[in-house]
């Protein structure tokens, strides 16, 4: 393992990611939108997720820029990231296949939205947010820059904090005591301990 593979590694992953979303993306485009809490906060906070985990790290891929904060290169690292990254895009993919036609890249209800709480949705409500963890934790792990590498934990950490509990209000107006008595038996990335 090298630092040229570590990064090659992130840039292959990071367009399997994109292929995944695009794939799915595509279907879920034909539904329907009954309601939804978009607006300014989601956009801003979907950009600042955006340029973290995309723009940020694929830019010093490709320049190498900010140069100033490079630190040294462990091997044992890019393997645990190349480990990390790999569970992550399994996560993605089965999350997706899950939600089909009721993903929404930020906070919609479809028409004839169904609530899916089997699967990976078993035990957490909220394991494609599980599976970004996971990719940003990965991202850090394989470039080997205290910016390029953060930006995606940082980003993403921004977007999550600032909308889980906003989804999860949409989620219980929209579905009432069933959302109520799956958010008791869930966690929210970890499965719950109970
Ligand atoms: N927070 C979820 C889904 C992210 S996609 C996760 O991390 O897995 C965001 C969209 O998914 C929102 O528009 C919301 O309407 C929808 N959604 C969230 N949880 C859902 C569930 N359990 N069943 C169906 N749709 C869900």
């Amino acid at each position: 393992m090298t630092p040229t593979i570590s990064k090659a590694i992130f840039v292959a992953l990071a367009i399997g990611w994109y292929l995944i979303r695009h794939k799915y993306a595509r279907r879920s485009r034909r539904e329907r939108i009954v309601s939804s809490a978009r607006g300014p906060l989601e956009t801003a906070l979907l950009l600042i997720s955006l340029t973290g985990l995309g723009l940020v790290p694929l830019f010093y891929v490709a320049t190498g820029i900010p140069r100033s904060a490079d630190y040294s290169f462990h091997p044992l690292f890019a393997w645990l990231g190349l480990f990390f990254a790999i569970a992550a895009l399994g996560m993605f993919h089965l999350t997706h296949r899950a939600l089909g036609r009721n993903w929404s890249i930020s906070l919609d209800v479809r028409e004839k939205h169904k609530l899916v709480t089997e699967g990976i949705y078993r035990r957490v409500r909220h394991p494609m947010y599980s599976a970004f963890w996971l990719w940003a934790i990965a991202q850090a792990l394989l470039l080997p820059n205290w910016i390029a590498g953060f930006a995606g934990v940082t980003g993403f950490g921004i977007l999550y904090f600032g909308r889980v509990a906003r989804e999860e209000r949409m989620m219980l107006e929209t579905f009432g005591d069933s959302y109520r008595a799956y958010m008791a038996r869930t966690g929210r990335v970890f499965p719950s301990l109970l």
